[in-house]
């Protein structure tokens, strides 16, 4: 079929960024780039044509440790700032983002693939987190001081826990690490990061923009695998948390490895957001809506509308409004054209995952409306999807696919839809169509998931929390909520009569 499945190219010779505008391929420690222990290397790839782009060291436990002692310098001082000095330094690391905002794009969209509209919104949204915890910081203060017992004052401290470990994904690289830099030293920590050996890139940059920002070691970026420098991470004796965004695996490994220190641990995981349609919603709306919900990022984003549950009076009209929307997305690489909506998946490896989905679900029985498969090669395209008629239960409407693929199952009674709405293990994201405002809210309590949108999906902002239940884990990115999540809290009672 036309549309979905062609996949438009950039214009032969054109380059997305030029050797300078890489940053260099070394760890971040101590305010410099650092080599590694080790003489291993992974390479990163470009996901438009399956092509080598550079490599970036594959760090060692020595790496990570030389790294968690150079945070745990730094950190004292920066502990000992005060709110207003640590909001002014998150402030101009805003700014300096703010002014590189286009060659960061550029990059991010060299190392995903993704659109450059898609990666311009990244990192807008990275500069609104910073900008966001440097003013909620000042906010959130100790100094909650009273008698509570006679003769007795107690003071509540708000402290920064210490060290932290982060461990980004790659959906998101730049903002998953925004996400956390900010309340982590917004809260008073410094920080080790590992971002994911897949997209690397873009937080190394960053390490390198905002590094005469910060003291030197207040944030450290150490490259390499889960397994190595993650675990380690998970591990390591001075490191006080370790927050994990990524998959549901990974986060049971790390908050394994970090039982045995009692270490805290902070996780955002997978989601499979049910879309709950009822019979007299608005289904033009919720069918575009969808169209940058469910499809957003190539559907590689946890809180993705992928999973309709529609009322069966309504599942041909909107399947058809939906259908109608994919059909005319348009996908290519990021420098053809500032139209392009979908890219690539993100790895060779990923690009099996889904495209195993598809495959299973159609030998299943299950029939795409649109879509179903790869798009034209090279690089990893698969074609915008809708999966219809797909019936309770069904492999592709319970596990996380993670790509450009929404399936439409349909419901007839409310009790039902909400049943099977939260009979997933994940609990990030869902939303609720309806006219009925009685009817949302009812059912927008009675939904499990730790976001749910009314006639809306995917709208986010970063004075809210975002966040899952159950499977999805148990962190609050974003929010006041994350200052909290990255704070502990130390109670000194004075007795005032010695
Ligand atoms: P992933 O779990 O494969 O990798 C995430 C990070 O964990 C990587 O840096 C990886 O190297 C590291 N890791 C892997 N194994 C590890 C181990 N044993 N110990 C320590 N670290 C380890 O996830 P991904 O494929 O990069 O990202 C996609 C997943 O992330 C999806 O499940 C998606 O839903 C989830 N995600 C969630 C959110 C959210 O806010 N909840 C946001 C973005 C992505």
């Amino acid at each position: 079929t036309a549309g979905p499945t062609a996949v438009r190219r950039a214009a032969a010779g054109s380059v997305l960024v030029e050797d300078g505008d890489l940053p260099a391929l070394q760890h971040w420690i101590a305010g410099a780039p650092a080599s590694s222990t080790s003489t291993e290397t992974l390479d990163v790839f470009d996901p438009c044509t399956g092509q080598k782009i550079a490599a970036v060291p594959a760090g060692s436990v020595e790496d990570v440790d030389a790294a968690v002692a150079a945070a745990r310098a730094a950190g004292r001082a920066w502990a000992a700032t005060t709110p207003k000095e640590r909001s002014l330094v998150l402030l101009r690391i805003a700014e300096r983002i703010e002014s590189s905002a286009e060659a960061l794009a550029r990059l991010e969209s060299f190392d995903t693939g993704k659109p450059l509209s898609v990666s311009g919104d990244d990192v807008a949204q990275a500069v609104d987190t910073f900008r966001f915890m440097a003013g909620a910081l000042r906010t959130a203060t100790s100094a909650a001081a009273d008698e509570f017992v006679t003769d007795h004052l107690s003071v509540i401290h708000r402290e920064p826990v210490g060290v932290v470990g982060v461990i980004t994904p790659w959906n998101y690289p730049l903002l998953m690490a925004a996400w956390k830099i900010a309340p982590i030293l917004g809260a008073g920590n410094a920080l080790v990061l590992k971002p994911s050996e897949i997209t690397p890139l873009a937080t190394l940059k960053l390490a390198e923009l905002i590094a005469d920002l910060l003291p030197a070691g207040a944030f450290n970026v150490v490259t390499g695998t889960g397994p190595v420098v993650g675990q380690r991470l998970s591990t390591h004796p001075d490191v006080a948390l370790v927050a994990l965004t990524g998959s549901v695996g990974s986060g049971r490994a790390v908050a394994t490895s970090a039982a045995a220190s009692l270490k805290r641990v902070h996780l955002e995981l997978g989601g499979k957001a049910p879309v709950v349609v009822f019979a007299d919603a608005d289904l033009a709306a919720a069918a575009s809506s969808l169209r940058a919900a469910g499809y957003w990022n190539s559907g590689q984003e946890c809180g993705a509308g992928c999973r309709v549950l529609v009322h069966a009076s309504v599942a041909e009209e909107f399947t058809r409004l939906l259908v109608a929307e994919v059909e005319s997305l348009v996908v290519g690489e990021p420098g053809a054209g500032d139209d392009v909506e979908i890219g690539p998946l993100v790895s060779k490896g990923h690009y099996e995952k889904v495209v195993g989905f598809l495959d299973r679900a159609r030998e299943a029985g299950i029939s795409a409306a649109v879509g179903g498969g790869p798009a034209e090669g090279p690089g990893w395209f698969v074609a915008p999807t809708v999966l219809v008629d797909v019936p309770a239960g069904a492999e592709c409407a319970r596990e996380e696919i993670f790509g450009p693929v929404v399936t439409v199952e349909t419901f007839t009674e409310e009790d039902e839809a909400i049943t099977r709405a939260n009979e997933v293990v994940y609990g990030l994201a869902a939303s609720v169509w309806t006219r009925d405002a009685a009817r949302s809210h009812d059912v927008a309590r009675q939904l499990d998931f730790g976001t749910v949108w009314v006639n809306c999906h995917l709208v986010l902002a970063s004075e809210v929390p975002w966040g899952g239940f159950k499977g999805s884990g148990y962190g609050r990115d974003l929010s006041i909520y994350a200052l909290d999540d990255f704070s502990r809290t130390k109670h000194v009672m004075h007795n005032r009569t010695r």
